[in-house]
């Protein structure tokens, strides 16, 4: 019998490698991997671009119908990237001016809705990857594997940091910090669907764990993870 697909769910603080891990999962299983936060970021871009006031509720509203998102393969960098309205803005979303506005944004009941109804057709057909904050809670709640990912502050500041640097961003140490804490408190604390372990999820913390260590651990949880499917599917 094949090996029934599954789909994983990755939640956790901001910086912690979700999406190293993520992308090194899906590669493996040769599953799809779908980067929730970016859709949050492109939203976010696409406000700031068109000077949209988001504590209106209604003009929120009547600003989402002009978004459209999609994922598409890019061979060059053998994977997925965002597209607002047909143009790749996987450069764009990364840059500090949006990490700034998007956990705001991402409190938005409307936009929440816009993108969590999005994801879950994303994993119709399962053979998904997907990382986030609200993944294993309300996006996946019967996820066969659910993954919480947490690392110390200081940790996650100087990955976060050391990539902007790779990608030719200016930001400051102190800049990265005061970003990551922010991102966290509002994600941890705003009132739809916030930021929270799942009872069923596996804590994972990386701190003191090199990313081969990282991804044997998680392939044995998923390894564990499609047996119990497989003897679901069985009784
Ligand atoms: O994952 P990433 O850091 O790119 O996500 C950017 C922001 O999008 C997060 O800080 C959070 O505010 C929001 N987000 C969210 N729910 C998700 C993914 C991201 O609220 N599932």
């Amino acid at each position: 019998m094949a090996n029934p697909k599954i789909i994983v769910a990755i939640d956790g603080y901001s910086s912690c490698g979700k999406s190293t891990l993520a992308k090194q999962l899906a590669g493996k299983l040769g599953y799809n991997y779908i980067d929730s936060g970016a859709m949050y970021r492109a939203i976010t871009l696409y406000f700031l671009r068109n000077h949209i006031d988001f504590s209106q509720e209604e003009i929120v509203r009547a600003n989402l119908q002009n978004i459209h998102l999609s994922f598409e393969y890019v061979e060059a960098h053998h994977k997925s990237e965002i597209h607002l309205n047909d143009e790749n803005v996987e450069r764009y979303i990364r840059d500090l001016i949006v990490a700034e506005k998007v956990s705001e944004v991402a409190t938005i009941k409307e936009v929440r809705q816009f993108a969590v109804a999005q994801q879950k057709k994303m994993g119709n057909r399962r053979g998904i990857v997907m990382d986030g904050r609200d993944i294993g809670t309300v996006v996946f709640p019967d996820a066969e594997l659910k993954i919480f990912m947490t690392a110390d502050l200081e940790i996650r500041v100087k990955r976060r940091f050391e990539e902007l640097e790779q990608t030719g961003m200016p930001a400051t140490i102190d800049e990265v910090k005061h970003n990551l804490a922010m991102r966290d408190y509002i994600d941890s604390n705003r009132e739809e669907s916030p930021l929270r372990k799942a009872e069923d999820a596996k804590t994972l913390d990386n701190s003191n764990m090199s990313r081969d260590e990282q991804l044997e651990k998680v392939l044995n949880w998923v390894a564990e993870s499609i047996e119990l499917k497989k003897l679901a599917q069985v009784h």
